[in-house]
């Protein structure tokens, strides 16, 4: 059991004037065994922060605490891979020429079984976790569907025993056929071995179905943070009112938000390079200073600052305010 933390954590990409932080003073929670789902839209920061928990992107500021300890500076300790990562491309994240029984003993730590025969078990009890037969041992990726492949990717990430594992779109590269199935798969590895998870996905029926609490991302920034019925139920923060309302509801169920399709306001895009000061969502906001002036504390104030004092810990100094109808009779 172990909690995942990332206290003040910033991640700066480039330098001089093309110098932006793509993860901006996050701080946020992975409780033990359970599931964070973090939505945010494309270039919002996930996978950079994803990245910044497993070593993978250097930290400008902040750290990244595993049950209080500080990630980048723990010995590593061979039997026991305490954190590890899961991306979106199975195709990419696997050695094409390795058999997957290779791919899988390649991960188990080294010195925590030493003899060759111990390891194959161990291969063999990895891919039956996973739902793949021994025989998967002695293929090679390109003989695996998408789904099989992620599996094993799975398989590589509980190699170390985690404690807690980060998931960066794992589904999103599969058919959707398949998606359900994967879905089903983590989520019940997760429960049965009380993994705690770092979920990320720009599907919202997805995050909803795995995961224990929801954290929105914007521009590098947590927005909005909570447990996921009441964020879903009763969102606090404008912009996970936009997301929600501009994911359609197919046969009553599934929200999906295209990542590219722009569709969240009609305003610009935010540019990375030059976040707004103030709340950095205000030039897209319904109901900030665009659309009521006087709200001049939106261009100067953070909203992070009192954050977590707010329900669902909301980075918005006019939380859960809904804008007034636009076609409302004067
Ligand atoms: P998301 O996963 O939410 O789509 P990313 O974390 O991939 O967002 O990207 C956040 C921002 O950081 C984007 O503006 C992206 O262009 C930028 N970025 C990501 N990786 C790099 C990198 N290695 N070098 C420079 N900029 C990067
Ligand atoms: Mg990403």
């Amino acid at each position: 059991m172990s909690e995942l933390r990332f206290e003040d954590v910033t991640v700066r990409y480039g330098t001089g004037r093309r110098a932006m932080n793509a993860v901006d003073a996050v701080n946020l929670t992975v409780p033990s065994g359970q599931v964070v789902g973090l939505v945010g839209e494309s270039g919002s920061g996930k996978s950079t922060l994803a990245r910044a928990a497993v070593g993978l992107a250097p930290l400008a500021a902040g750290r990244v605490l595993l049950d209080g300890k500080d990630m980048n500076r723990r010995r590593q300790r061979p039997a026991h891979r305490p954190l590890h990562m899961v991306f979106q491309d199975p195709y990419a994240s696997l050695d094409p020429r390795m058999r997957v029984g290779d791919s899988v003993a390649e991960a188990i730590p080294r010195g925590s079984l030493t003899g060759t025969a111990e390891r194959r078990k161990e291969v063999v009890r990895l891919l039956d976790l996973v739902g793949l037969d021994a025989h998967h041992a002695l293929a090679r990726p390109a003989e695996l569907s998408g789904g099989q492949r992620q599996r094993v990717a799975l398989a590589r990430a509980l190699a170390g025993r985690p404690a807690v594992i980060v998931a960066d779109e794992i589904t999103s590269a599969l058919d959707v056929s398949i998606q359900g199935t994967v879905l089903n798969l983590v989520r019940d590895l997760q429960r049965r071995m009380r993994l705690g998870m770092l979920f990320i996905s720009h599907n919202l029926a997805v995050v909803r179905y795995v995961s224990d609490v929801i954290a929105v991302m914007y521009l590098g920034r947590i927005v909005e943070c909570g447990p996921v019925q009441q964020v879903l139920a009763d969102p606090q923060h404008p912009y996970t009112r936009e997301l929600l309302a501009a994911a359609p509801q197919r046969d009553g169920y599934a929200w999906d938000f295209a990542q590219d399709d722009g569709a969240v306001t009609e305003a610009e895009p935010p540019d990375p390079h030059h976040a707004p000061p103030g709340c950095r969502f205000h030039p897209r906001c319904p109901v900030g200073p665009l659309v009521n002036p006087e709200r001049t504390a939106c261009l100067t104030r953070d909203p992070s600052a009192g954050a977590a004092d707010r329900v669902h810990t909301t980075a918005c100094h006019f939380a859960a305010e809904r804008p007034a109808p636009s076609d409302a009779p004067a």
